[in-house]
């Protein structure tokens, strides 16, 4: 992309009403713009890094073995009445009326649909098991909707439900949706550490939320930090392994770390004084283990291999899509702007022209521009006539991992720069050993 003919519209001025940095940096890079309360448009720049969140959370939901689908955004009230939910759930429902005085409600999340589909079709444990998701925009009429995109009004959620026969092929699916969820964030560049958690609304004896460390996070969280050491890395994982899933499960979930809301200070002292941390947390994902809460309510059953008829055992588990585009720039960033991790990053590599229309330098952009294409990566080209600090300063703010500097002096020796934006070291080199050392940077990613 040629930055000339992109809409990025980056503001010079550190929005007034915008708290915490996500917030400030996403309206100053021009990723999104407020429309309402806690409800924005996603501009060029942050609706490719929404997809490339998606794009990873799909990739690591079908490695698991789960299934992409798409439920509606709006849902029939009578759904929610069957499992007793549209009394319960309260305000934070958004209800709807149509011309028919049909009532119906903007979904927060989906038990009950997606419960409605596996009773219309399923009905043998020869089927099981079966796990659904959907990547798609929930409601929540949030009280206090507030730090942009972390905490919307509308929001986009990965949510996944599994249909199992037992108890122990549900923990067994508790268990995969963990191992899928600590790669996905993973791949983001981020660490999301899973604690114990409340149930809440939703129900459920087991659950586990996904916490990013971070100072402007809502939850309060106490942890060991030798979880902090843990990395998945390249485990080549078969997910259809009970045992497999359940060490791995052990590995992460052995050392103490829980939210607030289960946090135990007798279990929480007994940790060495030097690894005992409290912080603040960013919740990123949850996963419910939740038995029969609806499927029973609901009539979704099937029959077992004894001949019986016994209501099928769920689980439901969320990722919060549009709320992890903050959650990485509020790990990711200096005074500067956003940092992205070269996992989600909108564009592959800047270029930087010092000259515009110097021959020289024009020409050797375009080659950068067209070798890097090449190489199956997309690049950014600042080809604007604009001071060169201007420039620099453009591509610090929208965080993109490197940088390549075109210059009619560099390329008198036939050398450009190569600059990470997360260390700021510079190396010069020719332009072919930039676009190779690039996609050698990405092909491991
Ligand atoms: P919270 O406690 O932050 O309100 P929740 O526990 O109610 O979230 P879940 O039902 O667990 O949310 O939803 C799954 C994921 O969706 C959450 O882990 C979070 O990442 C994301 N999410 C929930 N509410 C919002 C929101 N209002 N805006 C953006 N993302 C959200
Ligand atoms: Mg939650």
């Amino acid at each position: 992309m040629r930055l000339s003919r992109y809409f990025l519209p980056v503001l010079k001025e550190n929005p007034a009403d915008a708290q915490i940095v996500s917030h400030r940096l996403m309206l100053r890079a021009g990723m999104i713009k407020q429309q309402a309360a806690g409800i924005y448009s996603w501009l060029p720049l942050g609706y490719k890094v929404l997809r490339n969140i998606e794009r990873i959370v799909h990739e690591e939901q079908i490695r698991a073995g789960h299934i992409p689908m798409l439920m509606p955004t709006l849902q029939s009230a009578d759904l929610w009445r069957e499992s007793g939910r549209y009394d319960a759930y309260g305000p934070e429902m958004l209800r709807i009326r149509d011309r028919h005085e049909r009532d119906l409600l903007y979904g927060p999340t989906n038990e009950e649909m997606i419960t409605d589909i596996f009773r219309s079709h399923v009905g043998s444990y020869k089927e099981l098991p079966l796990t659904l998701y959907h990547i798609q925009w929930k409601f929540r009429d949030e009280v206090r909707p507030r730090f942009g995109v972390m905490r919307g009004r509308e929001f986009l959620m990965k949510d996944g439900y599994n249909f199992d026969v037992d108890k122990e092929s549900a923990i067994h699916a508790y268990n995969r949706h963990m191992v899928s969820y600590l790669r996905t964030y993973e791949r983001m560049g981020l660490q999301a550490i899973p604690m114990r958690a409340d149930s809440g609304p939703i129900g459920g004896d087991d659950t586990h939320e996904f916490l990013v460390l971070a100072s402007t996070g809502e939850s309060e969280v106490f942890y060991d930090s030798a979880i902090t050491d843990l990395k998945f890395g390249e485990r080549a994982v078969n997910f259809d392994d009970r045992a497999e899933c359940e060490a791995i499960v052990k590995e992460w979930t052995a050392p103490y770390a829980r939210t607030d809301e289960t946090h135990d200070e007798a279990l929480f002292n007994a940790i060495p004084e030097e690894r005992r941390k409290t912080s603040r947390g960013i919740e990123v994902g949850q996963i419910f283990y939740f038995g029969t809460k609806y499927s029973e309510p609901m009539g979704a059953v099937v029959v077992n291999d004894q001949g019986e008829r016994v209501p099928v055992h769920m689980g439901s588990h969320g990722i919060g899509v549009s709320r992890l585009a903050g959650a990485l720039i509020e790990a990711n960033h200096d005074d500067n702007g956003i940092i992205w991790p070269e996992g989600v990053t909108p564009f592959h590599c800047g270029i930087v022209n010092l000259r515009q229309g110097d021959g020289a330098a024009d020409a050797a952009c375009e080659g950068l521009y067209k070798a890097l294409a090449e190489k199956g990566l997309e690049p950014l080209y600042d080809d604007r006539e604009e001071r060169a600090g201007a420039k620099f300063a453009t591509m610090d703010l929208i965080g993109l991992p490197w940088r390549i500097t075109v210059g009619p002096r560099g390329l008198k020796n036939g050398v450009v720069e190569l600059t990470s934006r997360r260390t700021g070291e510079s190396e010069e080199m020719s332009p072919e050993a930039a676009v190779a050392r690039v996609a050698e940077i990405y092909a491991g990613v």
